[in-house]
């Protein structure tokens, strides 16, 4: 029988899917709904086995996630793989307290699911409408969900919690809960691999930095301090994201500056990290071209996200004590050899020796180490939240099917 799983992530205007078999970490077709609720929503996806050709087909003005589902089911019968899928996997940005491990969704998960949505408003609402429109068109399959938070649910209260009152976190929910934990899991996983340790005998910071990006500092193979916080707005400076600032500036900005909340919103989400430092690009390959052609400005945005991480990766090592390897993964760790230059060395404490040609080498991903010195190792390693998504579906399945004594 094949382990061919479904994997859905609905984000607030677009579906990524892809049919991965589990059991070899393929992926047999991939695609995207993107521009949903616009007036040109349109679909791109790709037969891994066939011709490779990516195919696109636009849909209707205003399509919403159960038209691009039904797409999804239509392109799936038409490559003859609707009778090989098992099991649907989804990502749920939030899962609150809730969920410390991948679930079967059943009702109970999906209220919970809608009870964060006030903690991810653009997220949680999308990917229930993922679940339930897949739940219509393949009502006979198990779903399940997996959540970006979970991963960081061992985080100790020390860094969970913020210096608030303490009602705010008993009443609201006010406190860390950090995000990318399904990337931290999967690279932490495979750098265990790489070191040929137990995870339960290592210690590791993994970097995980995209459009998006976060730190994490795994302890033994659990989660125990993340850059990201109560939002996936906290931490180090990202592409248009601001990282951490000063609490203050808010009064300020409403006080001195006139800003509403949907503009402090805009500025920091949306205007901020590199873009807003470069006033030009939040894409770190258009930033490395400009500094190499002398723009200041895209060199000091490049500047400043290299120092952050540096210094959130040296401040681990609080919770860490020792550390065995520093993880980088995500579109910018996967493949910016500059990028880790700058960061590492930053690092000096650490006595860290870079190979310049592993580290050339490490890149579209191809994983490995780009350091020669003896003790902390720094790794390359690109990231699959994808299939992360799919075994634990599986398992999940499978885990069902032998309580129901269902071979
Ligand atoms: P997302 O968080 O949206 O999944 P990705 O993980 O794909 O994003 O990362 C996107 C970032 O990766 C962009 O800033 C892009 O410039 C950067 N990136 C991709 N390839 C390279 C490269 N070869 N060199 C430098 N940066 C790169």
């Amino acid at each position: 029988m094949s382990d061919f799983v479904l994997v859905v992530n609905s984000g607030s205007s677009s579906v990524k899917f892809a049919v991965i078999d589990a059991h070899s970490s393929s992926e047999i077709l991939t695609g995207l709904a993107e521009c949903l609720g616009s007036d040109e929503p349109r679909m791109v996806w790709q037969h891994n086995d066939a011709d490779d050709q990516e195919s696109e087909q636009v849909l209707a003005a205003g399509s919403q996630h159960k038209v691009a589902i039904e797409q999804i089911v239509k392109i799936i019968n038409e490559n003859n793989l609707t009778s090989d899928l098992r099991v649907i996997g989804h990502r749920v940005v939030h899962g609150g307290e809730h969920f410390t491990s991948s679930v079967v969704i059943n009702d109970e998960v999906k209220q919970a699911i809608k009870f964060n949505n006030k903690l991810a408003p653009l997220h949680n609402p999308a990917n229930l409408e993922g679940i339930e429109a897949a739940q219509h068109y393949f009502p006979n399959l198990m779903q399940v969900a997996v959540f970006d938070t979970a991963f960081h649910q061992t985080l100790p209260e020390t860094s969970y919690l913020y210096a608030l009152p303490y009602s705010l976190y008993e009443l609201e929910g006010i406190r860390r809960y950090g995000f990318h934990g399904t990337s931290h899991r999967y690279v932490s996983e495979q750098a265990a691999v790489f070191l040929e340790k137990p995870q339960s005998e290592i210690n590791i910071i993994t970097a995980h930095l995209g459009n998006g990006c976060s730190i994490c500092a795994i302890k033994q193979g659990e989660s125990v301090d993340t850059s990201m916080g109560f939002t996936p707005l906290a931490g180090i400076c990202m592409g248009t994201r601001s990282g951490d600032v000063d609490p203050g500036l808010f009064s300020f900005l409403i006080k001195e500056l006139a800003y509403d909340v949907d503009e402090i919103d805009m500025l920091l989400n949306k205007k901020s990290g590199l873009l807003g430092i470069s006033q030009f690009s939040n894409d770190c390959r258009a930033l490395e071209k400009a500094k190499q052609a002398g723009n200041i400005k895209a060199a000091l945005a490049l500047d400043i996200f290299c120092y952050q991480i540096a210094k959130t990766i040296a401040s681990y090592t609080v919770p860490l004590g020792t550390i065995d390897a520093i993880v980088f993964t995500g579109g910018i760790g996967e493949n910016s050899a500059f990028i880790r230059a700058h960061i590492i060395d930053q690092l000096k404490f650490f006595s860290l020796e870079l190979s310049e040609q592993e580290n050339m080498n490490k890149r579209f991903g191809t994983s490995g180490c780009i350091t020669t010195n003896k003790g902390i190792k720094v790794l390359v390693i690109p990231t699959n939240e994808e299939l992360v998504i799919a075994k634990d579906a599986l398992v999940l399945l499978n885990q069902y099917s032998s309580e129901q004594g269902v071979s």
